[in-house]
C-alpha cells in the first residue's frame, strides 16, 4: 500500500508569495472521491481576492519591475528550478493528486513528473523567440518585437490539475507574463503546494498568484476583469462560451480555449484485433474516462467487429477498479458526485435509446464514486451517448464498411479535438488524417502528446493551440516599429 497520510499544509490563497485567507473569511471543502470524506477546508477566493491577485500581478508586470528587467536567462533559471522542486516533491504531489482526483497513485506521480518536464520545455524557450525585419519604401525599415501580453488569467479543470497548471504556466513565464491561476474547486491542493514552491524558488512576488474558488465567482471575476490582458481556459464548452462572452463584454482580453471532445478512433480490418482492443480499452478508461481526448467513439470495420467486441469486453471485465492508493489498481473513482451522476445518467440514456450494454453500466459500492468499465455496441450516430461528451469509462462502439463512410461519420460532431486510426495501410492512414476535422490525429498510437507539437481543437473543441512555439505565441503581442534610418536632422 502506498503512503497516503499527509499533512495538508497549503490551504490558503497565494498572492505576492504569501498565503492569505479569503477576504470573505469563507472556506470550502475538498472531498476525496474514493471515500467522500473531507480532505481539507480551503480558502474560498471570490471577486475581491481575484482583484487583489490581479493588483499583485499588475505590479509585478510594471515597467522596470524586477520581473520585467530580468534577462531571459534569469526567467529560464527560475522555471528550471521550479521544475526541479516539483520533481523533488513528486511523492507529495502524487499523493495530493491521488487524494483529490482519485487518480491511481502511479499515474498521479507520473503526472507530477510530466508537469516538471513540460515546465522545462518552456524553460528552454525564454530566449528563443524573435522579431523580424521588413523591407520598407525609401529610408524606412520596419521590425517587430515580441512582447509579453501582460497579466494573464488561467482557469483550469480537475482532471489533470498538475499537468494543466504546467501547460499554462510554462509559456506564460517564458514569455514574461504574470499569472493569476484559478484551479478547479474539486482539486486546488496540488496547485497550492506548487505555489509554495514558487516562493521557495524565488520568483519575484506577484509573478504567480493562485486563487482557489468556484467558477461562477472567482472564475467569472477573471474572465471579466479589466486588468487581465489574456485568459487561458481548459474545461467544458459551456463555460468556454461564457468566458469568451465575458472577455468580449469587458476589455476584449485575448482568449484561448481548450475544451471537450467526442474523439473518433478508427480500427481497420488489417490491424491486430487484440492490440486494438487493448488500446481502445486503456485509452477510454484511463483516468476513469476523464480525459478530453478519450477515444469515446470507436469505429470498427464490420469484418472484425464481433471479435473486437469480445476482446474489449474481456478487457473491461479484467480491469482492476478500486482504492487508487492500492498497487495494481488501474482505475479510481470519478472525480466528484456531479460527474459520477452525469456518467450514470449517460449510461441510462444509452440503455433507453436502445444501445446494447455489453458489460458494466453499474456503480461499484457506495463508499466512493466508482463506476464499472462499460461497453455499448449497436450505438447509432444520433444517440445521446454518440453525440455528447460522457467523460467516464464508457466505450461506444460503432460498425463501419468503407473509409468514405467512416470519415463522414467521424466528422459528424460539433467537436474536433482529436482522432486516431489503427491500420497498416499508409493510404488509409493519410486519407483519414487529412480528412478528419480534429486538432490532433494519432496514427497507430493514441494520446501520445508531444510537448513541441501544437495541441488544441477544431470546431467547438477550442480556440488556439498549446505547447511548443504555438503555445508561446498566445502569450506574446507583436509590436511593429518602423524607423527612418536617414533622418533629415
Ligand atoms: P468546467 O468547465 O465546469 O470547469 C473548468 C474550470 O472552469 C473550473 O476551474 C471551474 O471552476 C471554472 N468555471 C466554471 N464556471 C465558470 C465560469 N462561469 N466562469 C469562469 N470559470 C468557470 O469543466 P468540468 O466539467 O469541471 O471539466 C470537464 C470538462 O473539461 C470536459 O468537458 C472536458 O472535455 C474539458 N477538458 C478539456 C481539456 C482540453 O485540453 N481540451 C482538458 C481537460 C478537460
Amino acid at each position: 500500500m502506498a503512503k497516503r497520510d499527509i499533512e495538508i499544509k497549503y490551504k490558503q490563497i497565494f498572492i505576492n508569495n504569501e498565503f492569505v485567507p479569503a477576504k470573505s473569511g469563507k472556506t470550502f471543502p475538498v472531498i476525496n472521491p474514493a471515500n467522500k470524506q473531507i480532505i481539507a477546508e480551503v480558502a474560498e477566493g471570490d471577486k475581491a481576492d481575484i482583484d487583489a491577485a490581479v493588483a499583485a500581478a499588475k505590479k509585478a508586470f510594471a515597467r522596470n519591475s524586477e520581473w520585467r528587467k530580468m534577462d531571459p536567462s534569469g526567467r529560464s533559471k527560475l522555471i528550471y528550478k521550479l521544475a526541479d522542486l516539483i520533481e523533488r516533491d513528486q511523492e507529495i504531489l502524487g499523493i495530493l493528486e491521488c487524494l483529490e482526483v482519485g487518480k491511481p497513485i502511479g499515474s498521479a506521480k507520473q503526472e507530477a513528473f510530466g508537469a516538471a518536464h513540460s515546465l522545462r520545455h518552456y524553460g528552454e524557450w525564454c530566449d528563443k523567440y524573435f522579431g523580424e525585419t521588413f523591407q520598407a519604401p525609401g529610408n524606412m525599415v520596419s521590425m517587430t518585437r515580441k512582447e509579453p501580453v501582460g497579466v494573464v488569467g488561467q482557469i483550469i479543470p480537475w482532471n489533470g490539475p498538475l499537468a494543466m497548471l504546467a501547460w499554462k504556466w510554462g509559456p506564460a513565464l517564458a514569455a514574461g507574463c504574470t499569472i493569476v491561476l484559478k484551479p478547479a474547486e474539486s482539486t486546488p491542493l496540488g496547485a497550492l503546494h506548487i505555489a509554495s514552491l514558487v516562493k521557495e524558488v524565488g520568483f519575484p512576488p506577484g509573478v504567480i498568484n493562485v486563487v482557489p474558488g468556484y467558477g461562477h465567482t472567482a472564475g467569472a471575476a477573471i474572465s471579466s476583469h479589466m486588468d487581465i490582458n489574456k485568459v487561458a481556459f481548459t474545461g467544458s464548452v459551456g463555460v468556454g462560451k461564457k468566458i469568451m462572452e465575458a472577455a468580449a463584454a469587458s476589455n476584449l482580453k485575448r482568449v484561448t480555449l481548450e475544451l471537450g471532445g467526442k474523439s473518433p478512433l478508427i480500427v481497420c480490418e488489417d490491424f491486430d484485433v487484440n492490440t486494438a482492443a487493448v488500446m481502445c480499452h486503456n485509452f477510454i478508461c484511463a483516468n476513469s474516462g476523464q480525459i478530453c481526448v478519450a477515444p469515446s467513439r470507436v469505429f470498427v470495420h464490420e469484418s472484425i467487429h464481433d471479435a473486437f467486441v469480445a476482446k474489449l469486453v474481456a478487457q473491461a471485465k479484467a480491469r482492476k477498479v478500486g482504492d487508487p492508493f492500492e498497487p495494481g489498481v488501474q482505475q479510481g473513482p470519478q472525480v466528484n458526485e456531479a460527474m459520477y451522476k452525469r456518467v450514470l445518467g449517460y449510461i441510462e440514456a444509452g440503455k433507453k435509446e436502445g444501445a446494447k450494454l455489453e458489460v458494466g453500466g453499474n456503480p461499484i459500492g457506495d463508499k466512493g464514486y466508482f463506476i464499472e468499465p462499460t461497453v455499448f455496441t449497436n450505438v447509432t450516430d444520433d444517440m445521446k451517448i454518440a453525440k455528447e461528451e460522457i467523460f467516464g469509462p464508457v466505450q461506444c462502439v460503432f460498425k463501419f464498411k468503407t473509409m468514405e463512410e467512416v470519415i463522414e461519420r467521424a466528422n459528424n460532431t460539433t467537436y474536433g479535438l482529436a482522432a486516431g486510426i489503427l491500420t497498416k495501410d499508409i493510404n488509409k492512414a493519410m486519407t483519414f488524417a487529412n480528412a478528419v476535422e480534429a486538432g490532433s490525429v494519432w496514427v497507430n498510437s493514441y494520446m501520445a502528446f508531444n510537448l513541441s507539437a501544437p495541441f488544441g481543437g477544431y470546431k467547438q473543441s477550442g480556440i488556439g493551440r498549446e505547447n511548443g512555439r504555438y503555445g508561446l505565441e498566445n502569450y506574446l503581442e507583436t509590436k511593429t516599429i518602423t524607423m527612418n534610418i536617414n533622418p533629415v536632422n
